[in-house]
């Protein structure tokens, strides 16, 4: 197959733009080698293409916002899930406190306050921090089609230091989004972004998106294809942060970049894809990332508003 060329190809080309810094508000993520880059493609029915680290795991960080978004719609029902997290784009930074005026709800599922609160939804009422923690995990290794752990280093050194965080969950409490005690929320969630995953991992989560629900090695029905419709919506208008427009109009497919530098991008129907480069632009998302996306799209004709 011509493909494992083309990807190659595609990571020399964009190999050498050295712009862009690993995030440095989390200790362990500002250790990373910068110089990590992989690709991988998954398409519906499990057939892998990948080039350069797509094996290296990091953690996931915010490409675990919307599955555990499609957990908790899920568990409870849309209609639940909307009387707490919106839908709206916020057009701000990811760790911005971004909460409707009067009723507090945070915009969207994809930035902090958002995600917060989805991870707070897991399980049931009564369920502790790990329980809710051990669902999370659980679900996530169903859309990756494999166990999937947690560094702890990542996790302890993101806890360690996640004031802003903090101050987001104790907001929600106050204005009764979350029930929860807020430091256990921002616990479990902070956990929740220290699974490892790898771009082989990422591509299969993506490639279980694209296929309605159906993770493609295990056959596994994940979620519903409903879910995955109100996902990748969401993906599309609020997973690049304030770039998601830029985004949307230039590359074109649905996407959710996470901190540690991973682009997760789904075509529907047809392919999942992931790329992994750890300096970041000032949105937060992976400079040589988006690089990547923008080839493949333009190079093999992603952008969803194209007529085939
Ligand atoms: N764990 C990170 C945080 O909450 C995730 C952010 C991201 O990947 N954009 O700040």
């Amino acid at each position: 197959s011509p493909v494992p060329d083309y990807l190659q190809q595609i990571l020399d080309e964009c190999g050498g733009d050295t712009s862009g810094a690993t995030a440095d508000y989390i200790p362990e993520l500002a250790a990373a080698d910068p110089d990590l880059l992989g690709v991988c493609l998954s398409t519906i029915d499990g057939t892998r293409y990948e080039a350069g680290d797509a094996e290296v795991a990091v953690s996931i960080q915010s490409i675990s916002k919307p599955f555990a978004y499609a957990l908790a719609i899920a568990e409870h029902g849309l209609d639940h899930v909307l009387q707490r997290v919106g839908v709206e784009p916020s057009g701000e930074a990811f760790n911005e406190l971004s909460l409707e005026r009067d009723s507090g709800r945070p915009l969207n599922p994809m930035i902090n306050a958002g995600a917060l609160t989805t991870h707070a939804l897991i399980g049931p009422p009564d369920a502790d921090a790990e329980q809710r923690f051990e669902l999370v995990r659980q679900g996530l290794s169903a859309f990756a089609g494999r166990e999937l752990e947690v560094d702890e280093a990542v996790y302890s050194s993101e806890l360690d230091t996640a004031y802003r965080n903090i101050a987001i969950a104790n907001m929600l409490r106050s204005y009764g989004v979350i029930d929860h005690e807020p430091m256990d929320v921002v616990a479990g969630y902070t956990r929740q972004c220290s699974v490892l995953v790898t771009s082989r991992d990422l591509a299969a989560m993506a490639a279980t998106l694209a296929n309605g629900g159906v993770q493609p090695s295990t056959g596994e029905q994940v979620v519903e294809r409903s879910v995955v419709r109100q996902v990748l919506s969401v993906m599309m208008t609020c997973g690049m942060y304030d770039a998601a427009g830029d985004w949307m109009s230039t590359i074109g497919f649905p996407a959710k970049s996470g901190v540690s530098g991973g682009i997760l991008g789904v075509l529907p129907g047809q392919v999942g894809i992931a790329t992994l480069s750890p300096r970041l632009d000032d949105h937060g998302n992976s400079v040589r990332g988006v690089q990547l996306c923008s080839r493949m799209s333009s190079d093999m004709g992603m952008h969803i508003m194209e007529p085939p």
